[in-house]
């Protein structure tokens, strides 16, 4: 019944001329608001540029690549990258002034993470200090600087080649939006635009949580939070506006592509709230829009929710990519148990769900506490996860922080604090006062220090992304699970044209011996010599089984505690 109440309406006021007053009140910044966020972006099949890369496996011979499997991805929360004017809040100017961390332009690895795209949390104005509740979408929030600003930033990151897909949040505005403020009134042209009902329907949402939300006329729906009422898509003229506003971004600004925010929940059917036909249908009209006016940019979905549900959107042409939250879950938890099978597994189940090299791994985002917390803050285990996502197939996405080792549990804003940059005060983040307090470990944990330190976990990244940058295999190439007899061993293929390499990582903080490898079915043949990619060491040489596999390898006669090996076979 609760949603039945919207059908009815809808389609009352379609020639009012759109006349939209956009008075922006100015966004406080304040971090006053905080919800959960909880959904995922998927991607679609297209029609388009990349050359595909001759690969040697049957069932990959068909496999489309484009620009972004290219690349590994950095996800940037504004607020909290770098203030550059003392007003505490992280800006544009900020992120123009640290181009140099992110992507020097030069193919060296020194003071250079090497990515290849940046993901902005939502830039737009907004009453709450993340932004996920938007006042205006044809405007940037003014804490972090001016719309000419985020152009510089732009073709700064284009100058180097690095391309910037920014957060679009189209299943709600925020309740201060001019629009919701319109529609409170029964008579306005604007009622429509949202999803009201004159009594309280009662639905319970997918975590529990009243969905309606008692406004001034009635109870409108907002699945997120009252401060976040959902836009109603049955409504053309509101298909109509957010495809506009896609266009805006695209085609007057220049963004390469956006993150779909809460993608599973823009279409509701009767008591059906996400992942609807209907909510299908309306991805595959938004991407045949988005690719009409860029047939390059990058459609990619938070869709979270198992793979199963994820692949739809992805093989009905909806998404270009969909984050993989199954095996983000999985690669954390084999790097904080030790054990390969939960990683392996799961990578087996992608690679037969996903096309292939469409789907996102990461280890965590915004809305989950941090890896490094996660993990007991334990540097091993952070460099092992750090190993299966940076040579997973796929787009792997990093997110900010992470590659220093912060630290951050719930709630939300702890996970997003400041990037620590040094040990000077703030962290080096603000000259002012920061919006939030900077973790306090920021004097033995920072960017300045790790950058000098090779061993250190930022040095590990750079030298993962920089290794990955540089070898076809481990961005487009074809993937083989390698079976282990010892638990604790995760090892991969992968392999693109005649390029081999093999991934071994020990998940344990214990040598091993006992770990022979075996790949029953492969692309092999003949004898290789086994070179060392990352990682030193002298490697048995290896030759194939008549199945193109191999029997009982051990490159090693033991593999060191925590060993992370890439090695070339030749
Ligand atoms: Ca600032």
């Amino acid at each position: 019944m609760r949603m039945i109440n919207w059908f009815r309406k809808s389609i009352t006021c379609l020639f009012l001329p759109v006349v939209i007053v956009i008075l922006m009140t100015a966004c406080n910044g304040d971090n006053s608001t905080s919800t959960v966020e909880a959904t995922e972006p998927a991607r679609t099949a297209a029609a388009q540029t990349a050359a595909p890369h001759p690969l040697p496996t049957p069932g990959n011979d068909d496999a489309q690549f484009y620009w972004w499997n290219e690349r590994v991805f950095y996800e940037i929360f504004v607020r909290s990258f770098l203030d550059s004017d003392g007003d505490g809040n992280g800006d544009f100017a900020g992120m123009i002034e640290k181009m140099d961390f992110l992507n020097t332009g030069e193919p060296s690895p020194d003071e250079n993470l090497g990515v290849g795209g940046v993901w902005l949390m939502p830039i737009f104005p907004s009453p709450s200090y993340h932004g996920y509740d938007v006042t205006d979408y044809y405007d940037v929030n003014p804490d972090y600087g001016t719309m000419e600003d985020f152009k510089r930033f732009l073709d700064q990151a284009h100058e180097r080649d690095v391309k910037v897909i920014i957060d679009m949040v189209l299943n709600h505005t925020s309740s201060q939006h001019p629009w919701f403020i319109e529609s409170q009134d029964p008579d306005s042209p604007y009622r429509d635009w949202y999803i009201w009902s004159e009594t309280n329907p009662g639905t319970i949402g997918p975590w529990g949580q009243d969905v309606w939300h008692k406004g001034a006329t009635g109870y409108y729906y907002g699945v997120f939070w009252g401060g976040m009422p959902d836009l109603n898509y049955r409504n053309p003229d509101v298909v109509e506006e957010m495809k506009e506003v896609l266009r805006f971004w695209l085609e007057d600004v220049g963004v390469d592509g956006f993150r779909i925010d809460g993608a599973r929940y823009i279409l509701e059917e009767d008591e059906e709230l996400a992942d609807t036909d209907a909510n299908h249908q309306f991805f595959e009209e938004l991407r045949t829009h988005v690719k009409h006016i860029n047939p390059e940019a990058l459609l990619l979905g938070e869709v979270w929710t198992s793979n199963f549900a994820v692949k739809q959107y992805l093989e009905g042409g909806e998404l270009d990519l969909a984050f993989d939250f199954d095996l983000a879950g999985a690669f954390m938890n084999s790097a904080a148990s030790g054990r390969a099978d939960r990683a392996l597994n799961q990578l087996g189940f992608s690679l037969k769900l996903f096309p292939p090299g469409q789907f996102a791994p990461f280890l965590t985002n915004h809305d989950m506490e941090r890896v490094m917390s996660q993990l007991g803050e334990d540097w091993d285990k952070a460099k092992n996860a750090a190993t299966l996502l940076l040579t997973s197939p796929g787009v792997p996405f990093i997110y900010y922080g992470e590659e220093i080792g912060m630290v951050g549990r719930k709630p939300d804003e702890k996970i997003r604090t400041p990037l620590q940059w040094s040990d000077e005060m703030h962290a080096g983040f603000t000259t002012g006062f920061p919006w939030i307090s900077v973790n306090p470990d920021y004097p033995e944990k920072n960017v300045a220090g790790q950058s000098e330190d090779p061993e250190s976990l930022l040095s590990f990244y750079g030298a993962l992304i920089e290794l990955r940058n540089r070898h076809e295999a481990l961005k487009t190439g074809d993937t083989y699970l390698i079976k282990s007899e010892a638990p604790a061993v995760y090892a991969i293929l992968r392999v693109s044209g005649d390029e081999i390499l093999m991934v071994i990582v020990n998940l344990s903080r214990d040598p091993v011996s006992d770990y022979r490898l075996s790949l029953l079915d492969g692309p092999l043949g003949g004898s290789y010599q086994v070179v060392p990619l990352f990682g030193e060491g002298e490697f048995t040489e290896l030759t194939s089984t008549q199945q193109g596999g191999f029997n009982e390898y051990q490159p090693l006669m033991t593999l060191p505690p925590n060993a992370r090996f890439i090695l070339q076979l030749k």
